[in-house]
């Protein structure tokens, strides 16, 4: 059974139909790279795995089913539940998936719960530093940012993590170390991957399977080399 079943989704925005009638599978612990030149929908799809869509975004058509459970006919309880056990988002912005007004260390105690520890959960994104703990997000650089944004959605071993566009603001050194590590916190507690990207070398090179989107569907999908049409 897969893990994420998206089926015939479509998504409108006031002027733009951005999903018309998208398919994707994700298995467990697969890992699966979402392509597709800018517009195309890649993170109208990604956001509607967790019904985290804006409000102008409105589904007019099809079914998300994350786990079993069919995301946009869950009550909020329910919905709430699934996206903190079952599923991490990470976004371009680190700072859109932190908190401004907490530190570090704190926020990541939230998300831990009672018994949490901060410091190896920092540690696995290699930034286990007191100076760390007590700053605020915008205090550094972004990837540190984007590496504390990683060890919270990490921090469940969800499910299925969102990765949508996470390493595109950052520099090339620091964007492979940084992919580095979601590849690999997520090989260790056994969670898929939806890398969303228009670095299809770069998404070829990690994920086990690669869906292309144009015009809102996902006209393609396969093993990387197949997609890129190398024998
Ligand atoms: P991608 O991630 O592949 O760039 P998007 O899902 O962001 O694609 O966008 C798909 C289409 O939906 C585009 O035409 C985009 O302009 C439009 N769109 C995305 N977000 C919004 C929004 N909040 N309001 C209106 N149109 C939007
Ligand atoms: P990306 O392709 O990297 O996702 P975009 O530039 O497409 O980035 O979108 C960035 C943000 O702007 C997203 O939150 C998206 O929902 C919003 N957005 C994209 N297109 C539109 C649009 N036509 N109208 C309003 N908001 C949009």
């Amino acid at each position: 059974m897969s893990l994420l079943s998206v089926r015939n989704l479509v998504i409108d925005y006031a002027k733009t139909r951005a999903l018309d009638g998208a398919d994707l599978e994700v298995a467990q612990g697969e890992t699966v790279g979402l392509v597709g030149e800018s517009g195309s929908g890649k993170s109208t799809l990604g956001s509607a795995v967790g019904r985290l869509l804006s409000r102008a975004a409105q589904r007019t058509d099809g079914e998300v089913v994350v786990a079993g459970e069919p995301v946009f006919d869950l009550p909020p309880d329910r919905l709430r539940h699934l996206r903190k056990r079952h599923l991490g988002f990470v976004f371009q912005d680190p700072i859109a998936s932190l908190d401004p007004t907490m530190r570090v260390g704190a926020q990541l105690r939230l998300v831990l719960g009672r018994g949490g520890d901060v410091g190896f959960h920092l540690a696995r994104v290699r930034l286990d530093d007191p100076r760390v703990t007590r700053a605020y997000p915008h205090q550094l650089s972004g990837g540190m940012a984007q590496r504390v944004a990683i060890a919270m959605a990490m921090a469940t071993s969800p499910e299925l993590l969102v990765a949508d566009e996470p390493t595109a603001a950052l520099d090339s050194q620091v964007r492979e170390e940084v992919s580095n590590m979601v590849f690999s916190l997520a090989a260790d507690a056994g969670t898929s991957i939806l890398w969303l990207s228009h670095d299809l070398p770069a998404v070829a090179r990690r994920c086990d399977r690669v869906a292309v989107m144009y015009g809102g569907r996902v006209v393609e999908s396969g093993p990387a080399r197949e997609v890129l049409g190398r024998p």
